[in-house]
């Protein structure tokens, strides 16, 4: 196996062990494009979702993400990060901008649907928001990566298809 290959498995299994469906993402792309193109099914939808997953800027995002959520569940972390990203801040805002450097590799399309699915928070988003308010989880980074992930696929089918 490849060094791509390997960061590849390495961030899809990341998101798995973390609760993430991608077939759950599959179903929110498909959701967000329908509206424009009722021809898109969730098989095209999971090739978008696969695609951008095999982007090593993608692969290093989830990575670094997920490593901080799971380090600051394991109380890793050094205070005062620990509390801020226990917490989930409202003020931090690194997760975000971790997660837009998903979205800037699809241009604008995918930066505004980042923005509608943050707020929105529909299906799978939704759910990690609330895992979120489970004691002892944290998803910080997770819910942020899986908004970029699925805003990043749209604007990358969009682009196809338009
Ligand atoms: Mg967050």
């Amino acid at each position: 196996m490849n060094k791509q290959q390997d960061l590849f498995l390495a961030a899809k299994t990341a998101l798995e062990d973390r609760g993430v469906d991608l077939n759950e993402l599959a179903i929110l792309v498909c959701n967000a494009q329908k509206k424009h193109n009722p021809d898109i099914n969730e098989e095209v939808a999971m090739h978008h979702i696969i695609s951008v997953l095999k982007k090593r800027e993608v692969q290093h995002a989830v990575l670094t993400g997920i490593a901080l959520d799971v380090a600051a569940e394991q109380k890793l972390l050094p205070e005062p990060l620990l509390g801020i990203i226990e917490r989930d801040e409202g003020l931090y805002g690194v997760d975000e901008t971790l997660a837009m450097s998903i979205t800037g590799c699809y241009g604008s399309i995918a930066s505004s649907n980042f923005g509608y699915f943050d707020i929105v928070k529909p299906g799978i988003i939704g759910l990690f928001n609330d895992k979120k308010a489970k004691p002892g989880e944290v998803h910080t980074y997770a819910d942020d990566l899986i908004c970029a992930i699925v805003a990043a696929a749209c604007s990358r089918y969009a682009h196809r298809a338009g």
